[in-house]
C-alpha cells in the first residue's frame, strides 16, 4: 500500500484546491519556512481522524480552516481527501484505491466518507487500526516524538509496542464484550 494522492481545499493555508501525487518509494517536500509543509501532514493525521487540536497545532478545531489573509476572506469549509494504493490488499477492503475524504465547516458540522460512502469516525478508526497508520500510528513521526517515546512511562511504551505489533484490535473488541 502506499499513499497516491492527497487533495486540499480550505485546509489551513491551502485556500484553492491542490492536489500533490506521490509514487511508490521516498518523496520528499521541500519549501521555505512556513510555505505549508507541516499543514500537509496536520492534513494527512486529520483526515485520517485525528481529533487533538493540539496535535494539528491549533488551538481549537476551526483552526484547520482558511482563516483568511489582508486581501483573502476566510472561507466555511475545508476538505482533505487522501487516496491510498490498496492494490496488494493492505487495507480490509475489496477496493485497489481506497479513497478517505474528511470535511469541516464552520458550523462545526462535518463529515468522512471511505470510497465516497459516508461513514463514522469509528470506521476509519477501524480501518486503520494495526496498520500503523491511524491516529495512534507511528506513520507520522514529528518534532519532539522520537525523545517523548525515550522517557515515556512503561505503560505508554507498552501501548506504542501493542500498536505495532497489531493487538490493538483484539484489546479494543476485549474491552467492548466487557461492556455488553
Ligand atoms: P517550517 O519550515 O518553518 O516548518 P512549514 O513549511 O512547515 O514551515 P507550515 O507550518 O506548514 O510551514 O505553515 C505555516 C503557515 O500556514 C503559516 O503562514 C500560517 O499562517 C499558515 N496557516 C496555518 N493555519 C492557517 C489557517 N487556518 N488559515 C490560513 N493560514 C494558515
Ligand atoms: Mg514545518
Amino acid at each position: 500500500m502506499h499513499l497516491k494522492s492527497i487533495e486540499l481545499q480550505g485546509f489551513k493555508s491551502f485556500i484553492h484546491k491542490t492536489k500533490l501525487e506521490f509514487g511508490p518509494g521516498v518523496s520528499v517536500i521541500v519549501g521555505p519556512n512556513g510555505s505549508g509543509k507541516s499543514n500537509i501532514t496536520d492534513a494527512i493525521r486529520w483526515v485520517l481522524g485525528e481529533q487533538s487540536v493540539k496535535t494539528l497545532r491549533g488551538s481549537k478545531m476551526e483552526d484547520v480552516i482558511f482563516s483568511g489573509t489582508k486581501k483573502r476572506k476566510p472561507l466555511g469549509m475545508a476538505e482533505v481527501c487522501l487516496v491510498l494504493d490498496n492494490s496488494d490488499g493492505f487495507l480490509p477492503l475489496e477496493f485497489n484505491e481506497v479513497s478517505i475524504i474528511r470535511r469541516t465547516y464552520r458550523s462545526g458540522e462535518g463529515e468522512y466518507l471511505i470510497n465516497n460512502a459516508p461513514c463514522r469516525l469509528k470506521d476509519i478508526h477501524q480501518l486503520f487500526q494495526d496498520t500503523g497508520m491511524g491516529t495512534d500510528g507511528f506513520s507520522i513521526i514529528s518534532q519532539g516524538k522520537v525523545d517523548e517515546i525515550l522517557s515515556a512511562k512503561a505503560e505508554d511504551r507498552r501501548s506504542i509496542i501493542e500498536e505495532t505489533a497489531g493487538i490493538v484490535k483484539y484489546r479494543n473488541r476485549k474491552k467492548e464484550a466487557a461492556r455488553k
